[in-house]
């Protein structure tokens, strides 16, 4: 089974970044980057933002046009790196995924979603707050349980650059 690191650092610019669109009442998204030449076990090593008019955040979605996309993709690939994973923000403690989320999320195997409470405003928000759900190639998004979560999922003190912009 996958194990992930998350540097504390990353997971700090994560929820500032959530949670700033989290306080219009609107849901934030962070992209998490891994190096390309990973193994199974996937440390995080970079966040990433979006910005412009082509990603559109609302109470309830996340709307990423595909230019948006794609120029996000030329970028991280330049620098070596790989999309591996996300989180964004629900209102309360609404942290399992939505069914636009399964529908419209990133269906890339062993991808790891995560679903902050609260829109991410609260910046001591430990993992077990939050809904960590992995794709399983050939199937959909599966939640880890709690047990699961404290093995699966480690924090770390590599630091990290300042989040990639897109
Ligand atoms: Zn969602």
């Amino acid at each position: 089974m996958r194990h992930w690191t998350i540097p504390r650092q990353l997971w700090q610019q994560s929820l500032e970044e959530v949670g700033a669109f989290g306080r219009e009442g609107r849901e934030g998204i962070c992209l998490w980057l891994a190096r390309q030449d990973s193994g199974s076990n996937l440390a995080f090593v970079r966040s990433a933002v979006l910005r412009g008019p082509l990603i559109r955040r609302g109470p309830l979605s996340i709307q990423i046009d595909s230019m948006l996309i794609d120029r996000f993709t030329d970028v991280v690939d330049r620098e070596g790196l790989l999309l591996a994973g996300q989180i964004h923000g629900h209102p309360e403690r609404f942290t399992d995924l939505s069914d636009v989320d399964r529908a419209m999320g990133f269906r890339v195997p062993k991808f790891l979603s995560v679903v902050a409470p609260y829109y991410g405003t609260h910046a001591n928000t430990a993992f077990r707050d939050c809904g960590f759900h992995e794709f399983v190639a050939g199937s959909d998004y599966r939640r880890l349980p709690e047990h699961e979560l404290a093995l699966r999922v480690t924090l770390s003190e590599t630091p990290v650059a300042a989040p990639l912009s897109v």
